[in-house]
């Protein structure tokens, strides 16, 4: 079969995509008429679709995952270079570079000790929910199998991470759901019920959760599990305080603390992960988008020494995690997630998503001097939201088609930005920012100023 018609021919990509590709959260019906979106290649920040035309992109790939940009030779050389020698051993074997990346992951992650392989963010995240099930079964007979979950909270797209899904817009169509998931309120301070802001708000946020804990009986709850920053949900900073109490209250009830760092982690808010942010130390932590900058399937699930000790035992030989993940033997990942590392911490991407953080704080906030539609900006790292509202006083959220219109405008002008789509009262709808960590200051006011544009034609 001759498929060099393929690397030449766009008409011949989009037919057979169109015929055969199930795009993800995609409704399909208006590709009958018009053209699917095609992405051929990418360099830093900007990718070119199959007609050739050039965008910036300030969402990573779309999904916030391509921390260190595109076109990274040295990933794709490692790749090619491990993948020739040994591509994958699976079942109980390791590798040699599944141990070498463990080494150098752990060892930014003070207190935590071992990293279990997998390939998806939800998959580690059922890992992680099935760790805290086995402890519950293990050593506490039974009890202590609950696991609290965060309104506003994503965590995957199987069914137990949807069970864990604080998005209910997501969930409609799907249930019914695994049983044991509780959820906790959100933390959003800009949507604040009785007017209390700031540590205050902080602190009756972590409280909401303590009296969830006290309502299901704290015996029954094996492990609490949140993002750091709440991603999808609207990129909701909590403010100071709130993760030092949520802490305690893990602390206080003998509640494992599984942080979800699918889209925090590598970088995005500054530091190597965004609980460091908040000075807290996790009992489980999981990771996927930026460990390999998207250039090979790889997500971790990664513990403390002392939540893997459970897992030992003399007498009972079989009650080991008894879990696999076929493709968390490829060696495809760990290879690329290396070198991923290794340019984050040659190029400082740390200090660059703190220093260009800043920045895109700075725009956003001239956006929302000029424009009575920005109700709230929110942001850490290279990690923001402009949340956008038809009245500062009610909140309103802005439209759904409005907000649809706004991120296809910027497309329009060459620039990829994402948005939360719920004009539901009580929701934040949320211009979304997450560009890789190589952005510099000309980009990020590019991408502002196509906002400052785009706002301005669809909302006037
Ligand atoms: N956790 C969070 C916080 C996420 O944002 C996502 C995906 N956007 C996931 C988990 C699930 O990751 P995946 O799509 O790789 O399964």
């Amino acid at each position: 079969m001759d498929t060099q018609h393929f690397a030449n021919d766009p008409e011949t990509v989009v037919e057979a995509d169109r015929a055969h590709i199930w795009h993800h959260l995609t409704q399909h019906k208006p590709f009958e008429t018009t053209d699917p979106r095609i992405i051929v290649e990418g360099k830093g920040m900007r990718v070119w679709d199959i007609r050739g035309k050039e965008h910036l992109d300030a969402v990573s790939g779309g999904v916030w995952t391509v921390n260190v940009g595109y076109g990274r030779e040295r990933i794709g050389q490692a790749i090619a270079k491990q993948v020739t020698k040994m591509c994958f051993f699976g079942g109980n074997a390791g590798t040699i570079p599944g141990a070498h990346f463990a080494e150098m992951l752990t060892e930014k992650m003070p207190g935590l000790d071992r990293v279990y392989y997998a390939n998806s963010g939800s998959e580690a995240n059922e890992k992680a929910f099935k760790m805290v099930r086995q402890i519950s079964h293990k050593h506490y007979g039974g009890k202590k199998q609950k696991i609290l979950y965060r309104d506003r909270d994503y965590h995957g797209s199987t069914i137990a991470a949807m069970s864990a899904g604080g998005q209910d817009e997501r969930n409609a169509q799907y249930g019914p759901f695994a049983p044991g998931f509780v959820r906790v309120p959100h933390c959003l301070e800009y949507r604040s019920q009785d007017g209390s802001v700031g540590e205050e708000y902080a602190a009756k946020a972590a409280q909401a959760i303590e009296d969830v804990i006290l309502a299901e009986g704290a015996d029954t709850i094996g492990a609490l599990c949140l993002e750091p920053i709440t991603a999808g949900g609207g990129i909701i900073v909590p403010p100071k305080g709130y993760w030092e109490r949520v802490q305690e209250i893990c602390k206080k009830y003998d509640i494992l603390l599984h942080i979800d760092e699918v889209v925090c982690g590598l970088g995005r808010t500054g530091t190597w992960f965004g609980y460091q942010q908040f000075g807290v130390q996790p009992d489980i932590v999981t990771m996927a988008k930026g460990v390999a900058s998207g250039y090979a399937a790889i997500s971790c699930c990664v513990t403390t020494d002392a939540v893997f000790e459970m897992f030992k035992d003399e007498t009972d030989k079989l009650s080991y995690f008894r879990d696999i993940s076929t493709f968390g033997g490829c060696t495809s990942g760990p290879a690329a997630a290396i070198e991923n590392m290794k340019i984050i911490e040659e190029e400082d991407l740390l200090g660059n998503s703190t220093a260009m953080g800043a920045h895109l704080m700075g725009n956003l906030s001239a956006l929302m001097e000029k424009h009575a539609w920005v109700g709230d900006i929110r942001g850490m790292g290279l990690f923001a939201g402009a949340e956008l509202v038809t009245d500062r006083d009610s909140k309103d959220p802005v439209g759904e088609k409005e907000m649809a219109a706004i991120v296809a405008d910027c497309l329009a002008q060459g620039v990829i930005i994402g948005a939360t789509n719920r004009s539901l009262p009580g929701f934040n709808n949320t211009l979304l920012f997450a560009p890789p960590l190589i952005a510099t200051k000309d980009d990020l006011d590019q991408v502002t100023d196509a906002v400052d544009q785009a706002i301005t034609r669809v909302l006037g």
